[in-house]
């Protein structure tokens, strides 16, 4: 099977600690493929000293949106999303949005270093067989509705 892929988003106040946790666990992340939305893409790259880093657009700019779809898509196996609790966003629709579809899609997703630790030890990120279960919507796309 393919590679993971990990999406990478930050909030300012949140970026160091993300970048830090990163760089500690350099190894880790050297197998999986990235995906970051535009700031905390450009830090990841630059700290991680790699040119692979998929880098969408800053997250108020449509860079969250961005990593929902490609979550919708399949394309995204765990989300690190280091949010801030203490600051509100100009693009906080987008943020709930981003959370509900890693929600619906069952994606693994840290909001913080502690659960990021603990799904980044699993023993399925290094797993190749290991795929989250991706749920059957067939129930809802193929309900009948009123002409
Ligand atoms: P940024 O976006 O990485 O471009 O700063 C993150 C966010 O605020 O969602």
């Amino acid at each position: 099977m393919a590679v993971k892929s990990v999406a990478l988003v930050a909030h300012d106040n949140k970026k160091k600690e993300l970048v830090e946790w990163v760089c500690a666990n350099k190894t880790r992340f050297a197998p999986l493929q990235l995906y970051a939305t535009g700031t905390t893409g450009k830090l990841i790259a630059q700290n991680l000293n790699r040119t692979d880093v998929n880098i969408l657009l800053s997250g108020p700019l449509g860079g969250d949106q961005q990593i929902g779809a490609k979550i919708a898509e399949g394309e995204i196996d765990l989300l690190v999303f280091f949010w801030d609790p203490l600051e509100p966003q100009p693009h906080d629709p987008d943020i709930k949005a981003l959370l509900r579809i890693a929600a619906l899609w069952n994606i693994p997703v840290a909001c913080n270093r502690a659960t990021a630790e603990f799904i980044l030890t699993s023993a399925y990120m290094t797993d190749d067989n290991h795929r989250s279960q991706r749920p059957d919507f067939g129930d809802y796309t193929q309900r009948s509705l009123p002409a």
